[in-house]
């Protein structure tokens, strides 16, 4: 396949990892090597806390976790690279899998002390299910960690693809003397406590060994030994099985000494993929290819976030284009209303700074501000008819109903519940038969997100009450008449969600088991692809 040079050039990415682990780190030192273009969602406001951001996010900061994912573009060797962060705490992983639907690679990092942890367990498995490939950086090398070979021979099992080490690290912890490029089969060395840019460290070459043994003693004789047991049992670096999602690049570093953080950002640019097709649905339900040159513009909606400066009530779409290019005041048509979309502005990034976007490719995240009529999901065009597939929504597992404090809020109750619910924030149920709306969420923090935001943006203060249900399943019939015979016998069940989309609410496991077989010609799914 051909490609133009805006869309070889650009790569985009997702960072992934357990809480802690180092990841904004990681995402700020990997800014230093570029002309940072656009930075969104403040890396350094998350930690430091000098801006002030929208109330909500004040739940953020308390718990010192990540809620909103940002995205980043910077320049890099003539590149533009996009990176997206994503949300680690378990409670938000919805969030963080739609930003997956959005990159064409992943970058993983691993405390080297803990290894594979229960939140990149999650990670790792959506990135396997789209095949996304993924470079792995295990960090914090400058303190004392696990043996290098136990965490390779972890990651391989956690991901199910064999490991190739680019880096070995020499010594570890108080004794780390630096990592060895092994493809330029040189070293680069520590100095503790340093922040340096990488290109400052010493450097010396594996012809001279004997300086090396020399200089590390024992650390140094284990990595040589280490890097021969490697060369022999793991296997040679292969682009194609990289890109195929088979096997994945391992670097060591240290994140906070910016020590190992150029060589990701080098794979970065030079292995992993540009842009690539995906895949629309056709009227009759097949899949079709869109190459990412394809002159028409097209993009997808994998975030809606309420904007951030609490003094505007708009809403931010962003948007992963999918092909052709983005010109300001370029007609745009949102597919599924077949409205066309106005937005108020266009830009590269949310933060305090917004900037307009002059052009934008495929790769590139632009976000548009717009005051409603925009969903998850939603594929926007230049007027192309094209409808892309595969942003999910999942079956909620934690439901509690909504009762007004002051009943006179029901209208900005209903407002603020339907742009949470379009936002993903939460999902939202309204039984058939009337009653008290249904929260759905992936995540308890979900519901106390919801709650506050209900006050602090709307000024609606709710009480969340148990309820019932423990899943919904959306529903679909062969025919019409089953559709009819199970919507009769189950009415006080059904409820809509967001998108109109009929779901049956189970109240157990036993509850959905009897049902599905009271009605076969009924089918009920976990999962609702956006359509
Ligand atoms: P995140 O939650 O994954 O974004 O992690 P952070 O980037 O906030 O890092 C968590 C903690 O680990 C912070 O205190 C960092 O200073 C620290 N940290 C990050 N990288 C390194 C490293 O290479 N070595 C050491 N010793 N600490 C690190």
């Amino acid at each position: 396949m051909s490609f133009t040079p805006e869309t070889r050039r650009r790569r985009t990415f997702a960072i992934i990892s357990h809480p802690d682990a180092g990841k904004t780190t990681l995402t700020e030192k990997l800014l230093l090597f570029s002309g940072a273009i656009h930075i969104a969602g403040a890396v350094k406001g998350r930690k430091a806390s000098r801006h002030a951001t929208s109330d909500w996010m004040e739940i953020e900061k308390q718990r010192g976790i990540s809620v909103a994912s940002s995205v980043m573009q910077m320049l890099y060797r003539e590149h533009v690279v996009n990176l997206l962060d994503t949300p680690g705490h378990k409670d938000f992983s919805e969030d963080t899998y739609r930003v997956l639907t959005a990159v064409d690679s992943a970058l993983m990092v691993i405390d080297a002390a803990n290894g594979v942890e229960a939140q990149t367990k999650r990670l790792i498995e959506v990135c396997r299910q789209r095949d996304t490939p993924i470079i792995t950086f295990i960090n914090k090398m400058d303190r004392e960690g696990r043996d290098p070979i136990e965490l390779l021979d972890e990651v391989e099992a956690e991901l199910g693809m064999p490991c190739v080490p680019m880096t070995w690290p020499v010594g570890q912890g108080k004794g780390f003397g630096g990592i060895v490029n092994l493809r330029t089969q040189s070293m680069r060395l520590f100095d503790a406590g340093e922040d340096k840019r990488s290109d400052e460290y010493e450097v010396v070459s594996l012809d001279q060994r004997d300086k090396l043994a020399e200089r590390f003693g024992h650390d140094w004789e284990l990595a040589e030994q280490n890097m021969e047991l490697m060369a022999e049992a793991a296997p040679a670096f292969d682009l194609e099985q990289f890109l195929a999602a088979k096997q994945t690049p391992v670097f060591f570093g240290s994140a906070v000494n910016n020590f190992g953080v150029q060589e990701v950002l080098d794979a970065l640019v030079d292995l992993a993929p540009a842009p690539r097709p995906r895949f629309s649905t056709e009227k009759d339900g097949s899949h079709k290819e869109i190459a990412p040159d394809m002159a028409n513009f097209s993009g997808v909606v994998f975030k809606v976030q309420a904007n951030m400066d609490p003094s505007h009530r708009d809403r931010i779409a962003f948007v992963r284009v999918c092909s052709g290019k983005y010109t300001p005041g370029m007609k745009l048509k949102v597919q599924r209303s077949a409205k066309e979309l106005r937005p108020t502005s266009v830009v590269t990034f949310l933060s305090q700074r917004r900037e307009a976007v002059d052009e934008a490719f495929a790769g590139d995240i632009i976000g548009f501000t717009t005051h409603g009529g925009v969903q998850l999901g939603d594929t926007i065009t230049d007027g192309i008819s094209l409808q892309y597939t595969g942003l999910p929504f999942f079956a909620p597992e934690l439901f509690q109903t909504v009762e007004l404090k002051n009943p006179m809020k029901s209208k900005q109750l209903q407002a603020g519940l339907l742009q949470l619910g379009e936002e993903g924030a939460i999902q939202v149920f309204r039984p058939e038969v009337g009653g008290a709306m249904l929260l759905g969420a992936v995540g308890q923090l979900q519901f106390e997100v919801v709650q506050h935001r209900l006050m602090a943006e709307y000024g609606v203060d709710i009480r969340l009450m148990p309820c019932r249900f423990t899943g919904a399943r959306w529903i679909t019939a062969d025919t019409p008449e089953a559709m009819k015979k199970f919507t009769d016998e189950n009415a006080s069940k059904l409820a809509l969600d967001a998108a109109d989309t009929l779901a049956y609410m189970m109240t157990s496991a036993y509850d959905l088991r009897l049902t599905a077989e009271r009605h076969p010609q009924v089918h009920f799914h976990p999962l609702r692809e956006h359509a």
